[in-house]
């Protein structure tokens, strides 16, 4: 597994513009029913990367306003909670990532929610780049953190391994610091809380 130095990596020199998927009306990628982004490319080459394949930055397709409209158009259906962006990483694709969260803020407001996954901590990405910071001021949930297979569990919610938290980042950001998100089932025997 690597770790980065705050600002180390970013997008603008690694991300292609790839996607390794994109899968509508989704149950397990969230609360809800959900669309699910895959981008393609990750650095953080954890030990049991549930698929290596997707960490290439190569992998897959380019990413296209031709999808980018599908994606919307299947969000604006009233079943459909949120959208959810996984990889991959996220932030090392915020080109990707900004354009459709920003035309979803546009488009749906807070009257839908955004949920991302991110190989980065919360507390690793205050230190990080603009588009970083930027992409994480507008998605209201963040699952952290790198897969650790010494503590894979099979049982969380939402997560692979125990070191992984789900965020509410709305409730987090103002205080800079992590307010875990209210609806998590285990987060009593994980974070005490
Ligand atoms: S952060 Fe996720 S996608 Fe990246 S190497 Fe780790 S498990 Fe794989």
């Amino acid at each position: 597994m690597k770790n980065p130095k705050p600002k180390e990596w970013t997008a603008d020199k690694w991300s292609k513009g790839y996607i390794a998927d994109y899968k509508p009306f989704m149950f397990v990628d969230g609360e809800g029913v959900r669309c699910s982004v895959y981008v393609s490319g990750c650095l953080f080459a954890c030990e049991g990367c549930f698929n290596k394949a997707i960490q290439n930055f190569n992998y897959g397709k380019p990413y296209t306003q031709e999808l980018e409209d599908t994606i919307l158009a299947d969000l604006s259906q009233d079943y459909v909670q949120g959208l959810t962006l996984l990889g991959g990483e996220p932030f090392l694709n915020t080109q990707v990532c900004l354009s459709l969260v920003n035309r979803f803020r546009e488009q749906f407001g807070n009257t839908k929610d955004i949920w991302s996954w991110s190989g980065y901590t919360f507390e690793e990405l205050l230190l990080e780049t603009e588009d970083k910071l930027e992409l994480l001021s507008k998605i209201d949930v963040l699952v952290d953190g790198r897969f650790e297979l010494t503590r894979r569990d099979l049982s969380l919610q939402f997560r692979g391994s125990s070191n992984q938290r789900i965020i509410d980042v709305k409730k987090s950001l103002p205080q800079k610091e992590v307010v875990i998100w209210q609806k998590c089932l285990d987060a009593e025997r994980y974070y005490g809380k």
